[in-house]
C-alpha cells in the first residue's frame, strides 16, 4: 500500500452500473433541437438514428443505470484498468506533489473509446439493429467500434476522414480486420459527401463532413442501420464513468483523495468518464477536488468557444444542441492530436464549464509534446498525442507546486497509448511541430452562422 507503484482491482471490482450526472446537475438540462423546425426533438425523431434503450439512457435522470452482463463480460478482457502513482515522474520533476494516472490505453485497441463501444453494440444488437454507421478521426474510435460490432455480430459502415485514411492506414487496417467497410469521407456515397466534393474535389475531410455522412446513411437505410457516435452524447459520457469509478476504489487503496483531476477533452468523454464520478463527490459529499479540462489552443471551444445552440456537424442535419462551440462551419487546422478537433464539446461538459464546476485550459501542441517526452522517460509509456494534453496540465500542476511548496495530490486520465502516432513525435523531434493559437476573429466569424433558435426561457 504504502509504496506500491500501481493500484490493481480484481475483475469483481468491474462496477455493476454507471453513473449517470444528469442526478445531480446543478443546472437543468437544456433540449435537444431538430435541425429543421428548431424545436425540441421527440424520442421518434432519435429513434431514425439510435435503439430506443439509448436514447432512454440519454434523457434519464436515474443515478445508476446497470451494466449489463455481456457488457461487463467483455470489459472482463480489459478491465479494471490500472492506475499508477508516477513515481519516477515526480522524482524527474522535484515536485513534493503526489501524481496518480489511470492508464485506458490497456484496452485491445489502446484507449478507453471500448467502454462504449461494447455498450453501444450490445444495446444495438440487443434492439434489433442489423448494422451501424459511424464517423472516425485517425480511427480510434473506428477500431473501437469495428471490435465491439465484431463481437456482436453487427455490421459496421466507418466514414474515415480522408486525410487521415490516407496518411494514417494502420487503424484503417484494424478496423478491416474486424470486418468493418471503411470509406474515405468525403465520399460519393452520399448527397452531402457528393455537394462538398464538387465544391472542392480535393477535400482533406473533417469530423464534421464524415458525421454528416454516418447519420446521411442512417437515416435513410429505413431501419436496416442505425448511427453511433463515440464521443459528446450523454449516454456516451455515462458508459465512460467505468474509468472514474474504478478510480475512486483505486485512489482508496492509496490511502489519498485527488486535490486536482485532469483530463483531455475532445468531446468530452474520457475527461468526463474520469472526472464525473470525482464530480459526484464534489456536488453531493462536500469534497472541493478541482476539475480540469484540457483542449489545444488550436481547436479551442472550451476557452474560446461560445456557450450557444449549434449543429452537432457540418451539414446542419445533425441536432442542435447547447453546447461551447467555435461554430459548426469551423475547419479543424492540421494539428496531431486528431481526437481534439471537434468544432464543440459535450453539453453536459459544456454546461458545467459554463456553471464554474469545471476548468477549462488550453495549451499549446508544442508544449504538450515536450511534457509526453518528459513524462515517457520516466513512466516509459508512449502516450496519445491526445493524452499528452491531459499530461501537460498535470506537469504545469506539479511545477506549480514545487515552486510554491503544496504537498497536492494530482490524478490524470491516461486516455490511450500513441504506438500509432510515430509520425506525429517524428515531426516533433525534427522541429516540424508548429504552434498555433486558433484566431479570435475566425471565431466571431464563424458565430454568424449558429442557428437561430427562438425558445421560451433560453
Ligand atoms: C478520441 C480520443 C480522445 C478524445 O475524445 P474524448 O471524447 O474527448 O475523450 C482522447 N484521447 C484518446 C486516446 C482518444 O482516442
Amino acid at each position: 500500500m504504502g509504496d506500491s507503484n500501481k493500484y490493481i482491482l480484481d475483475e469483481s471490482r468491474i462496477p455493476k452500473a454507471w453513473y449517470n450526472i444528469n442526478a445531480d446537475l446543478p443546472v437543468p438540462p437544456q433540449p435537444v433541437l431538430h435541425p429543421a423546425t428548431k424545436q425540441p426533438v421527440t424520442p421518434d425523431f432519435l429513434s431514425v438514428l439510435f435503439p430506443m434503450s439509448l436514447i432512454m439512457q440519454e434523457i434519464s435522470t436515474e443515478r445508476w443505470v446497470e451494466i449489463p452482463e455481456p457488457v461487463r463480460e467483455v470489459y472482463r478482457l480489459w478491465r479494471p484498468t490500472p492506475m499508477y502513482r508516477a513515481r519516477r515522474w515526480e522524482k524527474a520533476l522535484d515536485t513534493p506533489a503526489h501524481i496518480y494516472y489511470k492508464y485506458e490505453g490497456v484496452s485491445p485497441v489502446g484507449s478507453h473509446k471500448p467502454n462504449t463501444a461494447v455498450a453501444q453494440a450490445y444495446f444495438n444488437k440487443a434492439g434489433g439493429t442489423k448494422g451501424l454507421t459511424t464517423e472516425t478521426g485517425a480511427g480510434q474510435w473506428g477500431s473501437a467500434l469495428a471490435m465491439a460490432c465484431s463481437f456482436f455480430g453487427l455490421g459496421l459502415e466507418v466514414y474515415m476522414v480522408r486525410v487521415s485514411y490516407e496518411q494514417k492506414p494502420y487503424r484503417r487496417i484494424i478496423m478491416q480486420n474486424f470486418g468493418a467497410e471503411v470509406h474515405p469521407s468525403p465520399t460519393d456515397r452520399t448527397t452531402f459527401g457528393r455537394k462538398v466534393l464538387a465544391e472542392d474535389r480535393h477535400c482533406p475531410g473533417s469530423l464534421g463532413i464524415a458525421i454528416s455522412e454516418a447519420v446521411e446513411v442512417a437515416a435513410t437505410s429505413n431501419g436496416a442501420k442505425k448511427y453511433s457516435l463515440g464521443s459528446v452524447l450523454g449516454h456516451v459520457l455515462m458508459h465512460q464513468t467505468v474509468i472514474g469509478l474504478e478510480s475512486l476504489e483505486q485512489m482508496e487503496l492509496a490511502g489519498e483523495y485527488p486535490d486536482v483531476v485532469i483530463g483531455c477533452a475532445g468531446g468530452g468523454s474520457n475527461f468526463a468518464g474520469f472526472s464525473f464520478p470525482f464530480l459526484w463527490k464534489n456536488l453531493t459529499a462536500g469534497k472541493k477536488t478541482r476539475i480540469i479540462a484540457v483542449e489545444p489552443a488550436a481547436c479551442p471551444s472550451m476557452t474560446k468557444g461560445k456557450y450557444a445552440f449549434d449543429y452537432g456537424d457540418a451539414a446542419a442535419t445533425a441536432p442542435i444542441v447547447k453546447m461551447l462551440t467555435l461554430g459548426h462551419t469551423f475547419v479543424p487546422p492540421g494539428i496531431h492530436a486528431g481526437g481534439l478537433r471537434y468544432h464543440g464539446m459535450s453539453p453536459t461538459v459544456s454546461a458545467l464549464v459554463d456553471h464554474g464546476d469545471i476548468e477549462a485550459r488550453a495549451v499549446r501542441q508544442l508544449a504538450t509534446f515536450e511534457a509526453a517526452v518528459h513524462f515517457m522517460k520516466s513512466e516509459g509509456i508512449i502516450p496519445a498525442p491526445e493524452s499528452a494534453h491531459a499530461i501537460r496540465a498535470a506537469m504545469d500542476e506539479a511545477l506549480e507546486c514545487k515552486t510554491n511548496g503544496h504537498r497536492r495530490t494530482i490524478a490524470f486520465n491516461l486516455s490511450g497509448h500513441g504506438h500509432f502516432d510515430m509520425m506525429a513525435f517524428d515531426a516533433y523531434h525534427q522541429g516540424r511541430l508548429e504552434d498555433y493559437d486558433y484566431p479570435e476573429e475566425r471565431v466571431k466569424e464563424a458565430m454568424q452562422h449558429l442557428p437561430e433558435v427562438a425558445l421560451p426561457g433560453c
